[in-house]
């Protein structure tokens, strides 16, 4: 299904109308109607562009949590072994 609405008027008080030619247009202004697509490609791009930039919040978030749960004593352990090597390596 497709909608039409008019771009300069508030969709509140907006009512469709039938011009003269055949050609809905807005009730309010006389603008032509502009169709409005079920999903947007703009509103893809934002999703996608929102949902890059929160993912990797909630997985962080996600991580600290557990993490305050279980608190990984082992991976300093293997974080400071690491260390000895990186240190023997450049020395
Ligand atoms: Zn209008």
């Amino acid at each position: 299904m497709v909608r039409y609405y008019c771009p300069y008027c508030n969709p509140k008080y907006q009512f469709q109308k039938q011009s003269s030619k055949g050609t809905l247009i807005c009730g309010l202004c006389g603008e032509d109607l502009v169709k409005k697509p079920f999903i947007r490609l703009n509103q893809i791009i934002a999703l996608v562009a929102a949902a890059s930039l929160l993912l990797p919040l909630i997985y962080t978030f996600i991580f600290l949590i557990k993490n305050q749960i279980n608190p990984p004593n082992k991976n300093y352990q293997a974080n400071k072994t690491l260390m000895i090597i990186i240190k023997k390596t450049i020395s």
